[in-house]
Protein backbone atom coordinates (compact mmCIF):
# COMPACT_ATOMS: atom_id res chain seq x y z
CA UNK A 1 0.00 0.00 0.00
CA UNK A 2 2.87 2.09 0.29
CA UNK A 3 4.29 1.24 -2.66
CA UNK A 4 1.43 2.40 -4.57
CA UNK A 5 1.01 5.32 -2.05
CA UNK A 6 4.71 6.31 -3.56
CA UNK A 7 3.73 5.39 -7.09
CA UNK A 8 0.82 8.16 -7.04
CA UNK A 9 2.98 10.78 -4.98
CA UNK A 10 5.64 10.68 -7.46
CA UNK A 11 3.55 11.98 -10.41
CA UNK A 12 3.47 15.06 -8.87
CA UNK A 13 6.74 16.26 -10.15
CA UNK A 14 6.24 15.70 -13.82
CA UNK A 15 2.91 18.14 -13.27
CA UNK A 16 2.38 21.22 -15.81
CA UNK A 17 -0.06 23.94 -15.93
CA UNK A 18 -1.32 22.16 -18.99
CA UNK A 19 -2.55 19.69 -16.88
CA UNK A 20 -5.11 21.07 -15.46
CA UNK A 21 -8.55 19.56 -17.07
CA UNK A 22 -11.48 21.85 -18.20
CA UNK A 23 -14.37 20.39 -17.61
CA UNK A 24 -16.17 22.98 -19.48
CA UNK A 25 -15.06 24.16 -22.96
CA UNK A 26 -13.64 27.59 -23.20
CA UNK A 27 -12.68 29.97 -21.26
CA UNK A 28 -13.91 33.52 -21.81
CA UNK A 29 -13.84 36.69 -20.20
CA UNK A 30 -16.44 36.69 -17.21
CA UNK A 31 -19.64 38.82 -17.56
CA UNK A 32 -20.05 41.50 -15.30
CA UNK A 33 -24.29 40.42 -14.48
CA UNK A 34 -24.34 39.29 -11.31
CA UNK A 35 -26.22 35.23 -11.75
CA UNK A 36 -27.97 34.25 -8.35
CA UNK A 37 -28.70 30.38 -7.94
CA UNK A 38 -31.46 28.43 -5.87
CA UNK A 39 -29.63 26.43 -4.04
CA UNK A 40 -31.70 23.00 -4.55
CA UNK A 41 -33.87 21.26 -1.44
CA UNK A 42 -31.83 19.78 1.26
CA UNK A 43 -31.46 16.01 1.13
CA UNK A 44 -30.91 14.07 3.37
CA UNK A 45 -26.92 12.38 3.94
CA UNK A 46 -27.32 9.27 2.32
CA UNK A 47 -25.73 6.46 4.41
CA UNK A 48 -23.21 4.14 3.35
CA UNK A 49 -19.48 4.65 2.47
CA UNK A 50 -17.11 7.11 2.87
CA UNK A 51 -18.48 10.80 0.95
CA UNK A 52 -16.67 11.76 -2.08
CA UNK A 53 -13.92 14.16 -1.76
CA UNK A 54 -14.78 17.75 -2.39
CA UNK A 55 -14.09 19.70 -6.26
CA UNK A 56 -11.42 22.02 -6.76
CA UNK A 57 -13.06 24.37 -8.69
CA UNK A 58 -11.84 27.68 -10.33
CA UNK A 59 -14.94 30.39 -9.92
CA UNK A 60 -15.53 33.95 -11.28
CA UNK A 61 -16.23 36.14 -8.52
CA UNK A 62 -19.59 37.10 -10.39
CA UNK A 63 -20.66 33.78 -9.83
CA UNK A 64 -19.59 33.41 -5.87
CA UNK A 65 -23.08 34.92 -4.17
CA UNK A 66 -24.78 33.69 -1.20
CA UNK A 67 -26.78 31.33 -3.26
CA UNK A 68 -23.91 29.78 -4.81
CA UNK A 69 -22.34 29.21 -1.75
CA UNK A 70 -25.26 28.09 -0.39
CA UNK A 71 -25.95 25.61 -2.86
CA UNK A 72 -22.25 23.79 -3.60
CA UNK A 73 -20.86 24.44 0.01
CA UNK A 74 -18.33 26.55 -1.53
CA UNK A 75 -15.22 27.51 0.68
CA UNK A 76 -12.61 29.52 -0.91
CA UNK A 77 -9.10 28.92 -0.98
CA UNK A 78 -7.06 31.87 0.25
CA UNK A 79 -5.16 31.69 -3.31
CA UNK A 80 -6.84 34.98 -4.64
CA UNK A 81 -7.25 36.97 -7.70
CA UNK A 82 -9.03 40.04 -9.00
CA UNK A 83 -11.99 38.04 -11.51
CA UNK A 84 -11.71 34.72 -9.70
CA UNK A 85 -11.12 32.70 -6.97
CA UNK A 86 -10.07 28.77 -6.48
CA UNK A 87 -11.97 27.07 -3.51
CA UNK A 88 -13.76 23.81 -3.09
CA UNK A 89 -17.37 22.77 -3.61
CA UNK A 90 -19.23 19.54 -1.97
CA UNK A 91 -19.10 16.60 -4.12
CA UNK A 92 -22.85 16.37 -3.34
CA UNK A 93 -23.27 19.44 -5.10
CA UNK A 94 -22.39 18.72 -8.53
CA UNK A 95 -25.52 17.88 -9.90
CA UNK A 96 -26.55 21.39 -9.10
CA UNK A 97 -23.46 22.76 -10.58
CA UNK A 98 -24.02 20.64 -13.59
CA UNK A 99 -27.71 21.44 -14.40
CA UNK A 100 -27.70 25.11 -12.94
CA UNK A 101 -24.30 26.32 -13.88
CA UNK A 102 -22.30 24.25 -16.76
CA UNK A 103 -25.71 23.13 -18.59
CA UNK A 104 -25.98 25.02 -22.06
CA UNK A 105 -29.40 26.41 -20.78
CA UNK A 106 -27.39 28.47 -18.25
CA UNK A 107 -25.86 31.98 -19.16
CA UNK A 108 -22.67 31.79 -21.05
CA UNK A 109 -21.24 33.96 -18.58
CA UNK A 110 -21.74 31.85 -15.92
CA UNK A 111 -20.68 28.42 -17.52
CA UNK A 112 -17.51 30.32 -18.35
CA UNK A 113 -17.27 31.29 -14.94
CA UNK A 114 -16.30 28.04 -13.51
CA UNK A 115 -13.94 24.77 -13.78
CA UNK A 116 -13.32 21.92 -12.51
CA UNK A 117 -9.28 21.62 -11.83
CA UNK A 118 -7.38 18.74 -11.18
CA UNK A 119 -6.31 19.11 -7.70
CA UNK A 120 -3.15 17.12 -8.28
CA UNK A 121 -2.17 18.75 -11.35
CA UNK A 122 -2.07 21.99 -9.25
CA UNK A 123 0.09 20.43 -6.25
CA UNK A 124 3.23 21.92 -6.13
CA UNK A 125 2.65 24.68 -7.97
CA UNK A 126 1.36 28.42 -7.72
CA UNK A 127 -1.13 29.63 -10.08
CA UNK A 128 -2.84 32.84 -10.34
CA UNK A 129 -6.25 32.30 -10.61
CA UNK A 130 -7.11 35.39 -12.88
CA UNK A 131 -4.71 34.44 -15.79
CA UNK A 132 -4.24 30.71 -14.88
CA UNK A 133 -0.38 31.12 -15.17
CA UNK A 134 1.92 29.93 -13.05
CA UNK A 135 4.05 32.16 -10.67
CA UNK A 136 7.12 30.63 -9.86
CA UNK A 137 7.22 28.26 -6.60
CA UNK A 138 9.63 29.42 -3.81
CA UNK A 139 12.66 28.39 -6.24
CA UNK A 140 12.61 29.11 -9.85
CA UNK A 141 14.17 25.87 -10.25
CA UNK A 142 12.08 22.23 -8.56
CA UNK A 143 14.43 19.49 -7.94
CA UNK A 144 13.80 16.30 -5.78
CA UNK A 145 10.36 14.42 -6.18
CA UNK A 146 8.03 14.04 -3.02
CA UNK A 147 8.51 12.08 -1.26
CA UNK A 148 10.62 9.30 -2.47
CA UNK A 149 13.49 11.14 -3.92
CA UNK A 150 17.31 11.20 -2.77
CA UNK A 151 17.17 14.73 -1.72
CA UNK A 152 19.44 15.47 1.60
CA UNK A 153 15.82 16.98 2.42
CA UNK A 154 13.07 14.86 2.18
CA UNK A 155 9.69 14.46 3.28
CA UNK A 156 8.79 11.50 6.31
CA UNK A 157 5.74 10.10 5.45
CA UNK A 158 4.07 8.81 8.62
CA UNK A 159 6.61 6.29 9.78
CA UNK A 160 9.54 8.24 8.89
CA UNK A 161 8.44 10.92 10.84
CA UNK A 162 7.03 8.58 13.97
CA UNK A 163 11.15 7.18 14.07
CA UNK A 164 12.71 10.32 13.52
CA UNK A 165 10.39 11.90 16.25
CA UNK A 166 11.03 8.86 18.58
CA UNK A 167 15.33 9.14 17.71
CA UNK A 168 15.13 12.65 18.84
CA UNK A 169 13.44 12.27 21.66
CA UNK A 170 15.49 8.96 23.08
CA UNK A 171 18.46 11.17 21.98
CA UNK A 172 18.05 14.26 24.43
CA UNK A 173 16.21 12.40 26.92
CA UNK A 174 16.22 15.64 29.26
CA UNK A 175 15.59 17.90 26.81
CA UNK A 176 12.33 16.18 24.87
CA UNK A 177 9.55 13.91 25.17
CA UNK A 178 7.84 12.82 22.68
CA UNK A 179 3.57 12.57 23.34
CA UNK A 180 0.24 12.13 21.53
CA UNK A 181 -2.53 14.37 21.28
CA UNK A 182 -4.48 12.08 18.64
CA UNK A 183 -5.75 9.78 16.83
CA UNK A 184 -6.76 10.52 13.81
CA UNK A 185 -9.70 9.42 11.61
CA UNK A 186 -7.23 7.06 10.48
CA UNK A 187 -6.08 6.35 14.02
CA UNK A 188 -2.81 7.88 13.26
CA UNK A 189 -0.90 9.66 16.07
CA UNK A 190 -0.70 13.03 16.56
CA UNK A 191 2.62 13.79 17.47
CA UNK A 192 4.04 16.79 19.38
CA UNK A 193 7.37 17.52 21.24
CA UNK A 194 7.67 18.89 24.42
CA UNK A 195 11.26 20.24 24.37
CA UNK A 196 12.49 22.28 27.08
CA UNK A 197 15.35 22.10 29.66
CA UNK A 198 12.57 22.74 32.47
CA UNK A 199 11.03 19.71 30.82
CA UNK A 200 9.68 18.61 34.36
CA UNK A 201 9.30 21.74 36.54
CA UNK A 202 6.42 22.93 38.14
CA UNK A 203 6.67 25.97 36.50
CA UNK A 204 8.55 25.45 32.83
CA UNK A 205 8.26 28.52 31.67
CA UNK A 206 5.85 30.36 28.95
CA UNK A 207 4.63 27.69 26.35
CA UNK A 208 4.75 28.06 22.89
CA UNK A 209 3.14 25.87 20.48
CA UNK A 210 4.20 25.40 16.96
CA UNK A 211 1.43 23.16 14.24
CA UNK A 212 2.00 22.54 11.13
CA UNK A 213 0.23 20.30 8.25
CA UNK A 214 -2.94 21.27 9.68
CA UNK A 215 -4.20 21.25 5.93
CA UNK A 216 -2.49 18.11 4.68
CA UNK A 217 -1.20 19.07 1.07
CA UNK A 218 0.62 22.31 2.84
CA UNK A 219 3.70 20.43 3.36
CA UNK A 220 6.55 22.63 4.15
CA UNK A 221 6.11 23.19 7.78
CA UNK A 222 5.72 19.51 8.51
CA UNK A 223 9.43 19.01 7.74
CA UNK A 224 10.43 22.53 8.98
CA UNK A 225 9.41 21.70 12.80
CA UNK A 226 11.49 18.50 12.66
CA UNK A 227 14.34 20.31 11.44
CA UNK A 228 13.93 23.20 13.75
CA UNK A 229 13.36 20.21 16.32
CA UNK A 230 17.10 19.13 15.58
CA UNK A 231 18.22 22.37 16.18
CA UNK A 232 16.75 23.02 19.59
CA UNK A 233 17.45 19.67 20.60
CA UNK A 234 21.48 19.54 19.31
CA UNK A 235 21.93 23.38 19.63
CA UNK A 236 21.57 22.87 23.62
CA UNK A 237 24.21 24.50 25.22
CA UNK A 238 26.34 25.03 22.06
CA UNK A 239 24.05 28.12 21.26
CA UNK A 240 23.22 30.98 22.84
CA UNK A 241 20.09 31.37 21.85
CA UNK A 242 18.58 28.08 21.44
CA UNK A 243 19.99 27.50 25.01
CA UNK A 244 17.98 30.55 25.99
CA UNK A 245 15.17 29.49 24.65
CA UNK A 246 15.23 25.99 25.72
CA UNK A 247 16.14 27.32 29.57
CA UNK A 248 13.05 29.87 28.87
CA UNK A 249 10.28 28.50 27.79
CA UNK A 250 8.60 24.99 26.84
CA UNK A 251 8.28 24.59 23.30
CA UNK A 252 5.68 22.10 21.91
CA UNK A 253 5.92 21.17 18.00
CA UNK A 254 3.64 19.55 15.89
CA UNK A 255 4.56 18.51 12.82
CA UNK A 256 2.06 17.41 11.38
CA UNK A 257 -1.80 17.64 13.12
CA UNK A 258 -2.98 16.08 9.91
CA UNK A 259 -1.20 13.36 8.96
CA UNK A 260 -4.14 11.58 7.45
CA UNK A 261 -4.63 14.05 4.99
CA UNK A 262 -0.70 14.22 4.45
CA UNK A 263 -0.20 10.27 3.23
CA UNK A 264 -3.83 10.81 1.08
CA UNK A 265 -2.64 13.86 -0.65
CA UNK A 266 -5.16 15.91 0.13
CA UNK A 267 -5.94 19.22 1.75
CA UNK A 268 -8.89 17.58 4.31
CA UNK A 269 -8.52 15.30 7.12
CA UNK A 270 -9.47 11.31 6.64
CA UNK A 271 -13.44 12.45 6.74
CA UNK A 272 -13.24 15.71 4.31
CA UNK A 273 -13.86 18.10 7.07
CA UNK A 274 -11.59 21.08 6.85
CA UNK A 275 -9.71 20.99 10.09
CA UNK A 276 -9.00 25.12 9.87
CA UNK A 277 -12.61 25.44 9.64
CA UNK A 278 -14.03 23.32 12.35
CA UNK A 279 -12.76 25.25 15.41
CA UNK A 280 -15.49 26.73 17.58
CA UNK A 281 -16.11 30.57 15.84
CA UNK A 282 -16.54 33.03 18.87
CA UNK A 283 -18.81 34.92 16.08
CA UNK A 284 -21.67 32.28 15.93
CA UNK A 285 -20.61 29.41 18.08
CA UNK A 286 -20.36 29.69 21.80
CA UNK A 287 -20.74 26.12 22.12
CA UNK A 288 -16.40 25.95 22.74
CA UNK A 289 -16.70 21.94 23.32
CA UNK A 290 -15.17 18.58 21.74
CA UNK A 291 -18.41 17.70 20.81
CA UNK A 292 -18.66 16.61 17.09
CA UNK A 293 -15.77 17.90 16.40
CA UNK A 294 -13.56 16.28 13.97
CA UNK A 295 -10.65 13.77 16.34
CA UNK A 296 -7.91 15.97 15.11
CA UNK A 297 -9.64 19.43 16.12
CA UNK A 298 -10.83 17.69 19.80
CA UNK A 299 -7.19 16.71 20.13
CA UNK A 300 -5.37 20.20 19.67
CA UNK A 301 -8.30 21.57 21.92
CA UNK A 302 -7.60 19.24 24.66
CA UNK A 303 -3.96 19.72 24.16
CA UNK A 304 -4.75 23.22 25.12
CA UNK A 305 -6.39 22.24 28.13
CA UNK A 306 -3.79 20.16 29.15
CA UNK A 307 -1.24 22.44 28.58
CA UNK A 308 -2.02 26.88 28.60
CA UNK A 309 0.14 27.66 25.63
CA UNK A 310 1.07 31.58 25.83
CA UNK A 311 2.16 31.95 22.12
CA UNK A 312 1.22 29.70 19.05
CA UNK A 313 1.79 29.71 15.74
CA UNK A 314 0.69 27.55 12.95
CA UNK A 315 2.22 26.67 9.59
CA UNK A 316 0.31 26.44 6.30
CA UNK A 317 1.18 26.82 2.24
CA UNK A 318 -0.23 28.47 -1.29
CA UNK A 319 1.49 32.15 -0.43
CA UNK A 320 4.15 33.95 1.52
CA UNK A 321 2.70 35.50 4.59
CA UNK A 322 2.55 36.34 8.08
CA UNK A 323 -1.17 36.82 8.86
CA UNK A 324 -2.75 38.14 11.89
CA UNK A 325 -5.80 37.22 13.73
CA UNK A 326 -9.23 38.02 13.40
CA UNK A 327 -9.62 35.86 10.57
CA UNK A 328 -13.48 35.89 11.56
CA UNK A 329 -14.37 39.63 11.91
CA UNK A 330 -12.79 42.74 10.53
CA UNK A 331 -9.91 44.49 12.15
CA UNK A 332 -10.61 47.81 11.03
CA UNK A 333 -10.64 50.07 13.67
CA UNK A 334 -8.56 49.87 16.76
CA UNK A 335 -11.46 48.39 19.28
CA UNK A 336 -12.37 45.66 16.39
CA UNK A 337 -8.90 44.30 16.65
CA UNK A 338 -7.17 42.08 18.29
CA UNK A 339 -6.20 43.15 21.77
CA UNK A 340 -2.62 42.64 21.34
CA UNK A 341 -2.41 43.48 18.02
CA UNK A 342 0.45 46.12 18.29
CA UNK A 343 2.69 43.14 19.71
CA UNK A 344 1.67 40.51 17.22
CA UNK A 345 2.28 43.50 15.01
CA UNK A 346 5.44 43.40 16.17
CA UNK A 347 6.05 39.57 16.03
CA UNK A 348 5.50 40.05 12.25
CA UNK A 349 7.86 42.29 11.38
CA UNK A 350 10.64 40.95 13.21
CA UNK A 351 9.48 37.60 11.34
CA UNK A 352 9.28 39.21 7.94
CA UNK A 353 12.54 41.29 8.45
CA UNK A 354 14.61 37.76 7.98
CA UNK A 355 12.59 36.71 5.70
CA UNK A 356 12.95 38.34 1.81
CA UNK A 357 10.10 36.40 0.15
CA UNK A 358 7.69 36.99 2.60
CA UNK A 359 8.92 40.61 2.98
CA UNK A 360 8.41 40.91 -0.59
CA UNK A 361 4.83 40.01 -1.13
CA UNK A 362 3.32 43.49 -1.45
CA UNK A 363 0.24 44.43 -2.58
CA UNK A 364 -3.33 43.94 -2.19
CA UNK A 365 -4.12 43.77 2.05
CA UNK A 366 -0.16 42.13 1.76
CA UNK A 367 1.84 44.99 3.53
CA UNK A 368 5.38 43.46 3.08
CA UNK A 369 4.01 40.37 4.24
CA UNK A 370 2.13 40.92 7.13
CA UNK A 371 -1.69 40.92 6.48
CA UNK A 372 -4.79 40.64 9.04
CA UNK A 373 -6.32 37.31 8.33
CA UNK A 374 -10.55 39.06 7.32
CA UNK A 375 -9.00 41.88 5.22
CA UNK A 376 -7.55 39.10 3.03
CA UNK A 377 -9.99 36.48 3.08
CA UNK A 378 -12.60 35.51 5.75
CA UNK A 379 -12.34 32.07 7.68
CA UNK A 380 -14.71 30.95 10.11
CA UNK A 381 -14.09 28.28 12.22
CA UNK A 382 -10.20 28.42 12.35
CA UNK A 383 -7.91 27.23 14.96
CA UNK A 384 -6.12 30.95 15.29
CA UNK A 385 -8.95 32.66 16.42
CA UNK A 386 -10.33 29.80 18.39
CA UNK A 387 -7.36 29.70 20.46
CA UNK A 388 -7.05 33.52 20.89
CA UNK A 389 -10.94 33.98 22.36
CA UNK A 390 -11.41 30.24 23.68
CA UNK A 391 -7.48 30.06 25.39
CA UNK A 392 -6.01 33.36 26.10
CA UNK A 393 -2.88 32.43 23.31
CA UNK A 394 -1.14 35.04 21.15
CA UNK A 395 -1.53 33.22 18.14
CA UNK A 396 -0.83 34.02 14.67
CA UNK A 397 -0.57 32.62 10.99
CA UNK A 398 2.13 31.95 8.80
CA UNK A 399 2.18 30.74 4.84
CA UNK A 400 5.45 29.21 4.24
CA UNK A 401 5.66 28.82 0.60
CA UNK A 402 3.89 30.01 -3.07
CA UNK A 403 3.64 26.31 -3.49
CA UNK A 404 0.95 24.26 -1.21
CA UNK A 405 2.92 21.36 -1.76
CA UNK A 406 6.48 22.00 -1.85
CA UNK A 407 9.17 20.11 -4.32
CA UNK A 408 11.55 17.95 -1.21
CA UNK A 409 14.20 19.75 -3.48
CA UNK A 410 13.16 23.23 -2.21
CA UNK A 411 12.78 22.36 1.53
CA UNK A 412 16.15 23.50 2.15
CA UNK A 413 15.61 26.75 0.81
CA UNK A 414 11.99 26.77 2.77
CA UNK A 415 14.01 26.60 5.89
CA UNK A 416 16.74 28.75 5.18
CA UNK A 417 13.76 31.84 4.66
CA UNK A 418 12.22 30.36 8.10
CA UNK A 419 14.66 29.88 10.12
CA UNK A 420 15.79 32.41 12.02
CA UNK A 421 12.13 33.93 11.57
CA UNK A 422 10.97 31.41 13.70
CA UNK A 423 14.07 30.89 16.31
CA UNK A 424 13.99 34.79 17.21
CA UNK A 425 9.93 34.40 17.18
CA UNK A 426 10.36 31.26 20.26
CA UNK A 427 13.36 33.65 21.69
CA UNK A 428 10.80 36.66 22.07
CA UNK A 429 8.26 34.06 23.22
CA UNK A 430 10.26 33.55 26.45
CA UNK A 431 9.88 37.37 26.92
CA UNK A 432 7.75 39.19 29.11
CA UNK A 433 5.91 39.54 32.46
CA UNK A 434 6.84 36.68 34.77
CA UNK A 435 4.80 36.61 38.18
CA UNK A 436 3.69 34.37 41.21
CA UNK A 437 0.59 35.49 42.08
CA UNK A 438 -0.03 34.73 45.92
CA UNK A 439 -2.80 35.16 48.45
CA UNK A 440 -1.69 37.55 50.53
CA UNK A 441 -2.61 35.86 54.08
CA UNK A 442 -1.62 32.13 53.47
CA UNK A 443 1.56 32.95 50.47
CA UNK A 444 0.18 30.03 48.48
CA UNK A 445 -0.05 30.65 44.90
CA UNK A 446 -3.73 31.23 43.31
CA UNK A 447 -4.87 28.12 41.92
CA UNK A 448 -7.85 29.76 40.47
CA UNK A 449 -8.10 32.14 36.94
CA UNK A 450 -6.08 35.27 37.13
CA UNK A 451 -6.25 37.93 34.72
CA UNK A 452 -3.20 40.21 33.94
CA UNK A 453 -3.66 43.69 32.00
CA UNK A 454 -0.46 45.08 30.95
CA UNK A 455 0.08 48.93 29.79
CA UNK A 456 0.80 48.26 26.40
CA UNK A 457 -2.13 46.58 25.30
CA UNK A 458 -5.73 46.78 26.10
CA UNK A 459 -6.22 42.79 26.18
CA UNK A 460 -6.78 41.25 29.46
CA UNK A 461 -5.51 38.15 29.30
CA UNK A 462 -6.71 34.92 31.69
CA UNK A 463 -4.36 32.52 33.19
CA UNK A 464 -5.78 29.00 34.61
CA UNK A 465 -3.39 30.01 38.38
CA UNK A 466 -0.95 32.42 39.71
CA UNK A 467 1.84 31.03 37.98
CA UNK A 468 1.24 33.90 34.73
CA UNK A 469 3.54 34.74 31.75
CA UNK A 470 2.50 37.45 30.33
CA UNK A 471 4.51 37.89 26.80
CA UNK A 472 5.12 41.49 26.36
CA UNK A 473 8.17 43.95 23.92
CA UNK A 474 11.14 45.07 26.26
CA UNK A 475 9.93 47.33 28.54
CA UNK A 476 9.18 48.35 31.73
CA UNK A 477 5.01 47.95 31.56
CA UNK A 478 2.26 49.21 34.55
CA UNK A 479 1.03 45.45 35.35
CA UNK A 480 -2.77 45.06 36.78
CA UNK A 481 -3.66 41.93 38.40
CA UNK A 482 -6.89 41.00 38.64
CA UNK A 483 -8.54 37.75 40.66
CA UNK A 484 -12.31 36.99 41.78
CA UNK A 485 -12.78 37.76 45.78
CA UNK A 486 -9.41 39.33 45.88
CA UNK A 487 -8.54 43.20 45.44
CA UNK A 488 -6.81 44.31 42.33
CA UNK A 489 -3.08 44.76 42.31
CA UNK A 490 -1.43 47.58 39.81
CA UNK A 491 2.45 47.36 39.78
CA UNK A 492 5.53 48.12 37.55
CA UNK A 493 7.17 45.38 35.94
CA UNK A 494 10.24 45.33 33.66
CA UNK A 495 9.69 42.51 31.25
CA UNK A 496 12.76 39.95 30.94
CA UNK A 497 13.68 37.06 29.36
CA UNK A 498 12.56 34.03 32.04
CA UNK A 499 15.12 32.62 33.61
CA UNK A 500 13.02 30.30 36.23
CA UNK A 501 12.25 32.81 38.50
CA UNK A 502 9.35 34.78 39.26
CA UNK A 503 7.95 38.04 40.43
CA UNK A 504 5.35 37.78 43.43
CA UNK A 505 2.25 39.68 43.27
CA UNK A 506 0.38 39.32 46.70
CA UNK A 507 -3.14 39.85 46.39
CA UNK A 508 -5.92 40.51 49.32
CA UNK A 509 -9.16 39.40 49.80
CA UNK A 510 -11.67 41.77 49.47
CA UNK A 511 -13.69 42.16 52.70
ZN1 LIG B 1 -3.78 25.91 4.99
Amino acid sequence: MIIQARRRLCRVASFTIAAITLATAGCGQPGTQRFFLTPPEIQPTPAGPRAAAPRYVRVSRDLITPGFIAATGFEQDHVTGETHAFGWINSTSLDFVQNEVLSSSAPSESRAGLQFLDEDALRGVAVDPDTMMTREPVLAKSTGAYPGSNESRDYHDYEELTAELEALAAGSPALARLENAGPSVASRNLWYMKAGARLDAANGGPRTLLIANMHGDETAGRELMIYLLRDLLGGYNRDERITRIMNGSQVFVMPSMNPDGFEDRQRWNGDYKDLNRSFPDFTDDPNDTINGRPPEVAAVMKLHDRYAFANSLNFHGGTVCFNMPWDTKPNRQSSEKFGDDAYMNSLARAYTSSNRTMRDNHGGTFDHGVTHGYEWYEVDGGMQDWSIHYRDTTHATIELSYAKTVSAGNLETVWRENREAILDFLDRSTFGVHLNVVDDASGATLASRVEVTTSNAPRATGFRSGLVHRMTPAGTWQVTVRAAGYVPVTLQVTASSFNGSLQTVRLARAS
